[in-house]
């Protein structure tokens, strides 16, 4: 696979109800520039996150502080095009997946934490088939006892992983990562559920519903006890029309 970098200039911090999200040409190379330059956490972020960080200061704080945050949502992306901004939606799913197959074409060192031990010791599996030369150097499952996590976090400091793609979900991955990765090197990224439909145990939106931006809606069909994670949907829309092109 070709290298690829990008200008830090290619990347424009916009705010999407205060709420930090960068629109660039390419995230994929966004990131890879990133990685180029000392590494960094990465942040996929939709309308129930913007309004859970403005609710959860640690989350918040741990948004602000990313250095890379994608617009996962087409809420987010239409809110950025009332401002005049025009992006795509840059799905977690697909860049964490092409990251990997950067990673094991440019010998990068992984680490994956997170989802139950079942959907772990899968992907594992799925992985030494769909990336055989994959370098991954450790693979942990999120339901570890509390006294575990230290030492996980201490063998993650010395591995010094290029990629660490961490699968607890939100806000959790994103306050352990911003709390981990100070002062190590590569790229940390939240990837949600992502583990659990790499390894078959939960579906992806058809293409037509992504397309329609019906996303949120068929993980509802599909797990309805997330209904009260969209309660805060119809507040995000009315905010952001509510403030026209203001941030
Ligand atoms: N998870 C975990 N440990 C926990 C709680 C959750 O590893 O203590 C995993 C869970 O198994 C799933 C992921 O975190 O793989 C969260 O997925 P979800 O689709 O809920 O992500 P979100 O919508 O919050 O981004």
């Amino acid at each position: 696979m070709e290298s690829t970098s990008t200008a830090p200039s290619d990347q424009y911090r916009r705010r999407v109800l205060g709420v930090p999200v960068d629109a660039c040409r390419d995230v994929q190379a966004a990131a890879i520039g990133l990685h180029a330059r000392g590494g960094g956490q990465i942040v996929t972020l939709n309308a129930e996150m913007t309004m859970a960080a403005r609710e959860n200061p640690r989350l918040g704080d741990a948004i602000a502080a990313a250095d890379l945050v994608i617009p996962d949502g087409i809420g987010v992306v239409w809110a950025l095009r009332r401002q005049g901004v025009v992006v795509p939606r840059s799905p977690g799913i697909e860049l964490a997946r092409s990251l990997l197959a950067y990673a094991e074409a440019h010998d990068w060192k992984v680490a994956l934490v997170g989802a139950t031990p079942q959907v772990m010791d899968r992907l594992r599996q799925l992985l030494k088939q769909d990336l055989p030369a994959l370098r991954l150097v450790m693979s942990s499952h999120g339901y570890q006892p509390q006294d575990a996590w230290p030492g996980l976090e201490a063998k993650l400091r010395v591995l010094h992983p290029d990629l660490v793609l961490v699968a607890l979900g939100v806000p959790r991955q994103e306050t352990w990562i911003a709390r981990v990765r100070r002062a190590c090197p590569g790229l940390w990224m939240g990837v949600g559920g992502s583990f659990d439909v790499w390894a078959g145990m939960k579906k992806r939106a058809p293409e037509w519903m992504c397309q329609l931006g019906l996303e949120w809606l068929y993980r509802l069909g599909q797990e309805p006890s997330r209904w009260n994670r969209i309660l805060c949907l119809p507040t995000f829309v009315w905010e952001v029309w509510r403030r026209g092109k203001k941030r």
